[in-house]
């Protein structure tokens, strides 16, 4: 297994050569697809959902990395694992019992994920640091591809490296939102492990593979 991840978000992927836009980013190395998924409540747009995981789960073999941007995801997470995701994770702003939620999401199978916005503190997720089997930090806010990076949540990746540590745990540590060529460096410097990236890699000037290969480079 690689120590670092690049996980791949379709959401700035051309959906009508989605088959094609995944087979060039497999090629090129890329660990995981990422499925970013919102619901128009908890976040203003909607995506994408199960319908979009099983598409993936037949183009590809690379483990479906599912980031429930959704209101109550709880009453999706079957649906997802049935349709073929690897990892769920969750938002804390979303779980009022995220340890029965991540409980659920081993249940059925997968790596289950807690995920926290950007202005939400580190402590509200300490309790469950132990369960977790993977911790995302946004570095936008949730809710569209393409936007500015927020600098503060790098400090948010170290202070979760250290509790990670002492823990002792082996969760993957991930970053999600504005990651480039400029931004993965200092994550990866922080402690981050997995890196998210749509832009970056989709809208690469010279093709995602080139996008996925620019990235894998700095890892
Ligand atoms: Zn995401």
């Amino acid at each position: 297994m690689n120590r670092y991840i690049i996980s791949t978000s379709i959401l700035s992927a051309d959906f009508a050569r989605l088959g094609e836009e995944i087979a060039a980013v497999e090629a090129a190395g890329a660990d995981w697809i990422h499925v970013d998924v919102m619901d128009g409540h908890f976040v203003p747009n909607i995506t994408m959902g199960p319908f979009i995981v099983e598409t993936c789960r037949r183009i590809t073999q690379l483990p479906l990395d599912v980031h429930l941007m959704i209101e109550k995801p709880e009453r999706y997470l079957e649906a997802f694992a049935e349709a073929g995701a690897s990892g769920l994770t969750v938002h804390i702003e979303t779980c009022p019992d995220l340890s029965g939620t991540l409980k659920q999401i081993k249940a059925l199978g997968c790596r289950a994920g807690v995920v926290l916005n950007p202005e939400t503190p580190v402590g509200a997720i300490q309790a469950v640091l132990p369960e977790a089997d993977l911790v995302l930090v946004l570095s936008v806010n949730p809710g569209y591809s393409g936007q500015e990076f927020i600098p503060e949540t790098i400090g948010k990746v170290s202070e979760i490296r250290r509790k990670l540590d002492a823990l002792r745990s082996s969760a993957w540590l991930e970053v999600d939102g504005g990651i480039d060529v400029e931004t993965l460096p200092k994550m990866k410097a922080a402690g981050a492990t997995a890196f998210v990236a749509a832009t970056a890699i989709f809208r690469h000037p010279a093709g995602a593979a080139a996008g996925v290969e620019s990235l894998r480079d700095l890892l």
